[in-house]
């Protein structure tokens, strides 16, 4: 086994830290967590000393992709860079991820996600572990259907498709149900559906509802009978309602949330996972990066509702989690600067920073379909952690930098050690 000794333990769950504290590692799992008195240190064959640092759980994105996109030029980039090429970079990214003191992502919708999965869980890609959706569902004319495409380029099953898209378009209850049984066939962990349009799709809007009640309840039956769950777009106050309504237990984005749609969340204990680093961003960025005019328009018309609705949601009591969006190495969606979110939360929702902790671990935890086996430090869940030299309960910022980030730990598995050696 091995020990993290001389610790400042963050327990998440009760808001404190255990002073003088120390963590047993058995192979995946922890085995052991408590004040140095508590903890037998006789089966410890190795120690690692925190030097007295905080060690916190992992941190969990609940909401990005990994597109190995390096621009914001959507139109272009997939038609001139190769499927191989964005796969590299998605590796890239995934070492930028550990070494930010990030130990699980959730991949809301991508084929390069789904395939890097083993190559993580088998130790090739020194990353976090990685929760998928592979091919998300969208119907004609919706939020996953590139719209300046041909149809024929979009769709996963279509023999043209391009990879770095692939969408499973469906219409009608039978489609749906169809299209569900296809994304479990290629291996996804949960269902990612669009119940609403969105602002990086050109032909429709935030506000526009997609999939009928009826066509979300198929898909949530679906992926219920595998025993997963689904994780919905949802922007605009009808869309996110129809998603509640019909079982969806993530909702991401939330911008236009309503009274309706936080009495549902709150009643079906749903998590929302706002990403709000994705919307700053548009607006700092997206001019400079070459993001379309009509996305960037549709952008300012959201950001008048979007932090207003995701404190309006936290102060009524629903469980949220941090998530980002980010798609790739650019300067303003790049991945390893994740831990925005958590700041954002404490600085824009104006969260306590335990909240803020919390929804980065154990909320982001459950919005991962991995409630009560990481998100926090306890006896029997996974040995998912990191030590921060700096206090987050104090500062959040800290988690920004990644020199303050010395060893994480993934399931057992060492992928950073930055700890100053005697
Ligand atoms: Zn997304």
């Amino acid at each position: 086994m091995l020990l993290i000794d001389n610790a400042r333990v963050l327990d998440v769950k009760k808001g404190r830290i255990i002073e003088n504290a120390r963590i047993l590692v058995d192979g995946r799992y922890i085995a052991d967590v408590g004040t140095s008195g508590e903890v037998d240190e006789s089966k410890a064959e190795k120690v690692i000393d925190a030097g007295g640092r905080v060690v916190m759980p992992g941190l969990i994105d609940a909401h990005m992709h990994l597109s190995g996109s390096r621009s914001g030029d959507l139109i272009k980039e997939p038609l001139l860079v190769s499927y191989e090429t964005f796969v590299a970079r998605a590796v890239r990214d995934l070492e930028a991820l550990a070494e930010a003191g990030f130990t699980t992502v959730v991949d809301a919708g991508g084929l390069i996600a789904l395939g890097l999965k083993q190559a993580v869980e088998e130790g090739t890609v020194n990353g976090p572990r990685i929760v998928a959706a592979g091919a998300p569902l969208s119907q004609t004319f919706g939020h996953g259907d590139v719209h300046y495409l041909p149809i024929e380029l979009v769709d996963a099953r279509s023999p043209h498709g391009l990879r770095q898209f692939a969408s499973l378009i469906c219409d009608g209850v039978d489609e749906c149900r169809k299209a569900a049984r296809h994304a479990l066939r290629m291996g996804s962990d949960f269902i990612k559906i669009f119940t609403t349009g969105g602002v990086m799709s050109q032909r429709d809007r935030p506000e526009y509802t997609q999939f009928t009640l009826e066509e979300i309840k198929a898909i949530v039956e679906e992926a219920s009978a595998a025993g997963r769950f689904v994780h919905a777009h949802a922007e605009g106050d009808k869309g996110i309602v129809n998603a509640l309504q019909a079982g969806v237990k993530v909702i991401a984005h939330a911008d236009m949330i309503d009274e309706t749609g936080i009495q549902l969340a709150i009643e079906k204990k749903a998590v929302v996972v706002p990403t709000l680093s994705v919307s700053e961003h548009i607006l700092t960025y997206g001019r400079e990066l070459g993001l379309p005019e009509w996305a960037l328009e549709k952008e300012g018309f959201l950001f008048k509702y979007h932090v207003e609705r995701a404190r309006a949601a936290w102060r009524a009591g629903v469980k949220m989690a941090t998530g980002t969006d980010f798609w790739g190495g650019v300067k303003a969606f790049k991945h390893g600067d994740n831990a925005l979110e958590i700041v954002l939360f404490v600085e824009k929702i104006g969260m306590p920073a335990i909240e803020a902790l919390r929804a980065a671990t154990i909320n982001a935890a459950e919005a991962a379909g991995l409630g009560g086996q990481t998100g926090s430090l306890e006896k029997g869940m996974l040995a998912d952690l990191i030590i921060v030299d700096g206090n987050p309960l104090e500062n959040p910022r800290v988690l920004l930098k990644k020199e303050k980030i010395l060893f994480v730990m993934r399931s057992g598995a060492i992928l950073k050690d930055k700890l100053p050696k005697e």
